[in-house]
């Protein structure tokens, strides 16, 4: 088996990103892999260059890249340690996904895990804009000599 043509290096994070087919390609909701027929290509990788994945584990991505098949950067882990690891995950901004931070979604949008900071941060990115385009209104009204009602000032 040959690997090489299904990958290429990236320079930066070392991952060898996965180039052919690609399993839950376009969903939200789950981790994209890439695949090989009926194989989880990172699987193959370890299986490739590491030998067999001990019975009972599952093949951990450290660096959180589903696409990645770099054996370095693949683990077997048991299924609980996987768990525990997603649970601990950080969202994209490098925020621990968990405890109070961690805004878990209902509905339409359950299973999703959502990041309080990021959504705080957002908020009151939202409000400062909200309150500067406020005062740039207000600022012109008195320019014009009006009140914050868009009266005209008395005296
Ligand atoms: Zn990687
Ligand atoms: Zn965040």
């Amino acid at each position: 088996m040959n690997l090489e043509p299904y990958y290429i290096p990236e320079p930066n994070s070392g991952c060898w990103l996965w180039l052919g087919p690609i399993l839950h390609a376009g969903t939200r909701r789950q981790k994209p892999y890439g695949r090989l027929g009926r194989e989880l290509a990172h699987r193959l990788s370890f299986i490739f260059f590491k030998g067999p994945i001990p019975d009972g584990l599952e093949v951990d991505h450290i660096c959180n890249n589903g696409l990645c098949i770099n054996p370095d950067h693949l683990q077997a882990i048991t299924h609980a340690e996987n768990i525990r690891r997603a649970l601990s995950a950080t969202c994209i901004r490098g925020h621990t996904l968990s405890g109070d931070n961690l805004i878990p979604m209902t509905g339409k949008r359950a299973g999703e895990r959502r990041c309080r900071t990021c959504y705080q941060l957002r908020r009151s990115r939202l409000q400062d804009k909200y309150n500067a385009t406020k005062r740039e209104k207000h600022r012109r009204m008195r320019e014009m000599g009006l009140n914050s009602r868009g009266k005209p000032r008395i005296g």
